[in-house]
């Protein structure tokens, strides 16, 4: 996203300063409650009646594809988009309506935003300059922050001197000088290379409990918010899919969508039996732990199992099989994951499944070899047929579509 160094300087009061007069409510500081937000643009609906309640000190991810209305969300928190209906109220306060630089929230953008005739220093000290701040309180304040990203030594640089990890950091440091209530972060780590990504999720996330700040974070990648989220909002097409911690949506995902959108899924198609937890598919009978609310016997359904739950085992000739959570098939791919090998089995004429199993205990096989996966039935979650069919395509098109590396948006 490209964005004016002005609009980047928006700081919001902080304790030491006093705040805006809005209607307030009786909520601790660094909650977000948003409630029934809608925002259109024009005929098209971005945000489609969003209801959110974000706890103080919290680190939540709002995850989907482009185009789900992520940055519409976070702009709307940050006052650059007024929603089209609905509430937001920060910190017990109503700021619908309150210009961005009169919330006590800051953002910080994937592109980084440093004015480079500016000294790091500078950069960071621009907000309080802009507020008439004491320079002895400015001096202080800005070393404190650059502290807080372990980059004093670098307050002389200007920002072409400086790597792109380094100058989030700098960003990072001025959005974090007046100690907002609520930090918003909109894929502040995506013109990263991989590792620098990595290291810098660490940082965040442990800046983060050290501050105690609220930190709603956008991103289109998974394992970034699996890795430094306390809850992740999966939205997809303007609403929140389920709000969760991530070993919740990882092992029981709300909807198909969920299912399929985190992690990986082998989806196999059946009709449910009056059992209400077994489905029987063609390849056998598949149980799950627990039914699903909307599958009555007799009706469509898909099975859902992850490939790291599936076990893969030699079998001598072909087999076939014949119990439950089994299905027979031949070996047509194997491939290195780093920790894990995958092995592609295929189960018929266009079923494939999907196996990933840690290295140390990956079973020796070769393409061509028969096997049979095995699965335990606490893996399997069932979903309608039609919904599980709908999430496979829009989870697809997501893929092939993936974010832009930089938003061409401007503020
Ligand atoms: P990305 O990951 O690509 O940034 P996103 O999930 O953040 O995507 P938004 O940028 O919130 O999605 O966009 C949601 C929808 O609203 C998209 O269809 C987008 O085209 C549309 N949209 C966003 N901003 C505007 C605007 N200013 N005018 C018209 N449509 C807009």
């Amino acid at each position: 996203m490209t964005v004016s160094a002005k609009n980047t300087s928006h700081a919001g009061p902080t304790a030491r300063e006093s705040p805006p007069q809005a209607p307030q409510v009786s909520e601790p500081e660094g909650s977000v409650v948003l409630e029934g937000v809608t925002k259109k643009f024009g005929g098209a609906t971005a945000v489609d009646n969003i209801s959110l309640h974000v706890r103080p000190g919290e680190f939540l991810s709002l995850l989907g594809p482009s185009g789900c209305g992520k940055t519409t969300t976070l702009r709307m928190l940050a006052g650059f988009e007024e929603p089209t209906a609905g509430s937001i109220r920060i910190s017990g306060q109503d700021v619908v309506g309150i210009p961005p630089h009169k919330r006590n929230v800051n953002t910080v953008f994937q592109a980084y935003a440093l004015f480079p005739h500016m000294s790091v220093a500078e950069n960071v000290a621009y907000g309080l300059r802009q507020k008439g701040t004491a320079k002895s309180e400015i001096r202080e304040r800005v070393t404190e922050s650059l502290d807080l990203v372990q980059m004093r030594s670098f307050a002389d640089r200007k920002p072409t001197q400086l790597s792109g990890g380094q100058q989030q950091r700098i960003a990072l440091a001025r959005a974090l000088i007046n100690r907002p209530a609520v930090l918003l972060l909109d894929e502040p780590l995506g013109a990263l290379d991989r590792q620098l990504r990595e290291e810098m999720q660490i940082e965040l996330k442990l800046l983060q409990s050290r501050l105690g700040i609220t930190f709603i974070f956008v991103t289109h990648d998974q394992g970034e918010a699996l890795s430094m989220s306390d809850r992740i909002a999966i939205m997809r097409s303007g609403r929140v899919e389920q709000l969760d911690d991530a070993d919740s949506i990882y092992d029981n995902p709300a909807s198909a969508y969920v299912a399929g959108f985190i992690g990986q899924q082998n989806f196999i198609p059946g009709t449910m039996t009056s059992s209400l937890t077994v489905m029987e598919s063609r390849f056998g009978s598949i149980r799950a732990a627990a039914p699903h609310d909307d599958l009555g016997a007799g009706v469509d359904a898909q099975a859902a199992v992850r490939p790291e739950a599936v076990s893969v085992a030699a079998v001598s000739g072909d087999s076939t099989s014949t119990r439950e959570n089994q299905i027979a098939g031949n070996v047509i791919g194997v491939s290195h994951q780093g920790e894990t090998l995958q092995f592609l089995v295929s189960v018929g004429d266009d079923q494939t499944m999907l196996s990933r199993v840690p290295r140390p205990n990956a079973p020796r096989l070769a393409v061509g070899d028969s096997v049979l996966c095995t699965w335990d039935a606490a893996s399997v979650h069932l979903f309608p047929s039609e919904q599980a069919t709908q999430a496979q395509a829009d989870i697809a098109r997501a893929l092939s579509h993936p974010a832009p590396p930089t938003s061409s948006m401007s503020l």
